[in-house]
């Protein structure tokens, strides 16, 4: 197969928007929608880096999506659109390919989003894939990074440190996991959960939002930095599930690794407290827990125990 066929018989059957033209155009077009701000952003996840290569194709496909999917969601944006871009090694067969389109299908209709189009070369370089997502938000509705106000609450949605707990595994770290443990941590790693509909109930309750991708810590402190204040969580506080703590355990060390494991794909935002019962009834199902204060000052203070924990590395750094 060419990259005509593989467009015209792999891409273009996700492609439903009609201002795709079906992939058989140049570009693709959408109408501006009066009212509404469109929300962009984009990221790659490469073979070796983000997944391996005897990942199914069609939780790679997934995740390159939903990483997409939970910085849209961090903006309280409503996801709408993708672009793909593909770099395939010359190896890459059409079986791969299909269980590829099927796991984008499947989130299409998960997520409700379409394919509006992309680019496919071959590389010489291990397998790459970036997506571009669009969405829309109320005009002006954008949840920023910046909104943080002294005396605001610190939440995050869902478990931190499940995926890189699930990378440990593959990387051979000792364990004595049940199965399930160990399936749902490695399903954490190839397949995040960000919740995408809860983004959008955000936006009138949050006071700044960012999107947990390179470790908890390190993404709270994009939060500070932006918005001129300093923050204090509590170590004991960081929601950890239950397999992750049996993996490993509840000291200090445990919760540093998973706070600042990276590629957690979920949303960590400040909001005033008067704000906590609206947000729990927003959240309809998404696990939310309060995990410190917003204070003068800057920086991410970490405290355990009426202590502060120095916190040599808060994240994820390619370079
Ligand atoms: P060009 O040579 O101008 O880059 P292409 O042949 O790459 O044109 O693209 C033709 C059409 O196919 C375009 O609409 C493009 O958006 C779409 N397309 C190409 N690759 C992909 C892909 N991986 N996923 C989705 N759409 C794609
Ligand atoms: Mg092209």
């Amino acid at each position: 197969m060419n990259e005509f066929d593989i467009i015209a018989e792999i891409f273009a059957p996700l492609a439903h928007h009609p201002g795709a033209f079906g992939l058989k155009d140049d570009a693709a077009v959408l109408p501006a929608r009066p009212g509404f701000d469109l929300v962009i952003t984009t990221d790659q996840i490469a073979e070796g880096t983000d997944f391996f290569a005897f990942d199914p194709a069609a939780s790679v496909a997934q995740k390159a999506l939903r990483v997409n999917l939970s910085d849209l969601a961090a903006k309280g944006a409503v996801p709408e659109f993708y672009l793909l871009v593909l770099a395939l090694p010359q190896s890459m067969d059409l079986a791969w390919l299909q269980d590829f389109a099927a796991g984008l299908a499947e989130d299409q209709k998960r997520f409700g989003v379409t394919l509006l189009g992309g680019d496919t070369a071959s590389t010489e370089g291990p397998l790459s894939i970036t997506v571009t997502a669009f969405g829309t938000v109320p005009e002006g509705k954008i949840l920023k990074r910046g909104g943080a106000t002294v005396g605001d609450a610190v939440y995050v949605t869902g478990y931190i440190g499940d995926s890189a707990g699930g990378l440990a595994i593959f990387k051979r770290e000792k364990h004595a996991l049940s199965e399930p443990q160990r399936d749902d941590l490695i399903a954490h790693y190839r397949l995040p959960e960000p919740p995408v509909d809860f983004g959008a109930r955000l936006r009138d309750l949050a006071s700044a939002s960012v999107d947990v991708s390179d470790g908890l810590l390190a993404d709270l402190g994009h939060i500070a930095s932006a918005a001129h204040v300093g923050m204090t969580i509590d170590a004991d506080t960081i929601p950890r599930s239950e397999a992750l703590r049996a993996f490993w355990g509840d000291g200090i060390e445990a919760i540093l690794r998973a706070a600042t494991g990276g590629d957690d794909y979920q949303i960590a935002f400040t909001a005033s407290p008067v704000r906590e019962a609206e947000i729990i009834a927003a959240a309809q199902g998404v696990t939310v827990t309060r995990i410190g204060t917003v204070t003068a000052g800057e920086g991410v203070e970490l405290r355990h125990k009426d202590q502060v924990v120095s916190v040599p590395k808060p994240g994820y750094r390619h370079f």
